[in-house]
């Protein structure tokens, strides 16, 4: 596959952008070779500026559920871009956008923002300022964007506190963010003993940044419990399993309440939007009702709230479609355990709704330590190979694949076919 003004425009972008990405993860550089610069998107395709197609499973990282120029949505968009960009003011798009989540999910509001990351921040100050607490607990391996609390990893030996992993990030902030372990329940009540108190713990109920790992079904209740007991807020960060895992995104599945809840991507289905929600005497605390302060030039943006409202409705109309992304994503992972069985190449395999994930790993993975025992090596050479046979996976074996509903089984076999050429070669 030719890719020569890909590789001439990145070198362009180098120039003037660092490492010529707006988001590191989009530089290749966890699998080697060079990023695609993208034309345009048709359905479930993406086209890089050679003119090469590409099956999409990423879908700008899941927001487009409904994979590239959707219909409705562009119309929505449309209509909406005709009457002015932004006001600075509310509009009844708000309203309605913020009644079509509270409607399904266990919170009475929610506040608009214009990304995941923003979101998460503004709901850890929140259960900050709710608690009156200063440290939060999180997991290693989930991800909740790149704010200085949430940017942190584990530190030197046995201690649960972190350390910052970016330069910039002060320890002074890291000293407040405790680590836990994914699916593990006595790490938590560890970090219980060694803090004065907890305001929150936040995690990915279904996360999706270390690779495809749910929690499981007593891990969330024992969290639950442990919250409960200590007075900590739960926040489940369901940026990415929001609307995407099931319609209630984790709910559907573990059927265990958080205070807060987190959402992003699909959301504004392609736009930069995020929210947080909670009952209403958690979201009482925010500014102007309350004292904790949160703020936005663009949030609730007029575009963003008309292109997230008609998909949602999309969605809540056919909620069905959820089983039938659930169907061919499996298709798509049995397929390729299929094949990776005939190559004797052991590889793990999982799905929750539209997300899925496979792992080349010889063993089950259910935390970020089982994750980084995955053959990485194997997964560059996978990527490169299936990138060279038009099939765009995420460039890293950490995070999630998606399934859009244009998506079709055709598309998934053709994966699955190259797959098997691809699986020889490793
Ligand atoms: C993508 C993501 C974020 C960050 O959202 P941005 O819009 O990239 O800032 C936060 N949490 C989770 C779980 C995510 O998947």
């Amino acid at each position: 596959m030719n890719i020569d003004k890909s590789v001439e425009a990145f070198n362009e972008a180098f120039k003037v952008i660092p490492g010529g990405v707006d988001s590191p993860v989009r530089s290749f550089s966890g699998v080697g070779g060079n990023p695609l610069f993208i034309d345009r998107g048709e359905g479930g395709y993406l086209i890089d500026i050679n003119e090469n197609r590409y099956i999409d499973y990423v879908q700008s990282w899941g927001p487009l559920i409904f994979g590239h120029c959707d219909k409705n949505i562009e119309e929505a968009v449309s209509l909406a871009i005709k009457k002015g960009l932004s006001f600075g003011a509310p509009t009844l798009l708000e309203t309605e956008l913020a009644k079509e989540i509270v409607d399904i999910f266990p919170i009475d509001k929610l506040r608009f923002v214009s990304s995941g990351t923003e979101a998460v921040m503004s709901a850890i100050r929140l259960a900050r300022g709710y608690t009156n607490r200063d440290d939060i607990l999180k997991f290693e391996g989930c991800y909740h964007g790149h704010s200085d609390s949430l940017l942190i990893q584990a530190g030197s030996g046995a201690t649960t506190f972190g350390s910052p992993n970016s330069p910039g990030v002060p320890s002074d902030f890291a000293k407040h963010t405790l680590l836990a372990k994914y699916n593990d329940i006595e790490s938590v009540k560890k970090c219980f003993d060694e803090s004065k108190g907890i305001a929150c713990i936040i995690i990915e109920p279904i996360a999706g940044n270390m690779g495809l790992v749910p929690a499981t079904n007593e891990f969330l209740k024992e969290l639950r419990e442990l919250c409960d007991k200590n007075n900590t807020l739960l926040i489940f960060d369901e940026v990415m399993s929001g609307f995407r895992a099931s319609l209630t995104g984790s709910l559907e599945f573990n059927k265990i309440e958080p205070d807060i809840i987190t959402f992003g991507k699909v959301i504004g289905a392609g736009m930069p939007v995020g929210a947080f929600g909670a009952k209403a005497e958690i979201m009482a605390h925010l500014s102007p009702e309350g004292s904790v302060y949160q703020a936005g030039t663009l949030s609730g943006n007029p575009i963003a709230m008309s292109a997230g409202i008609a998909s949602i409705k999309k969605l809540k109309v056919n909620r069905e479609l959820y089983s039938s992304l659930e169907l061919k994503g499996k298709r798509l992972i049995d397929g390729l355990k299929k094949v990776a069985n005939e190559t004797n190449i052991p590889l793990q395999t999982d799905i929750r709704g539209s997300m899925f994930g496979f792992f080349f790993n010889e063993n089950p993975v259910s935390n970020f330590d089982d994750a980084k025992n995955s053959n990485l090596d194997r997964f560059a050479k996978f990527h490169r190979e299936m990138i060279n046979r038009g099939v765009y996976f995420a460039c890293s074996q950490f995070e999630a694949g998606f399934i859009s509903t244009v998506t079709t089984e055709s598309m998934i076999d053709e994966t699955i076919e190259k797959a098997r050429e691809v699986f020889k070669l490793l």
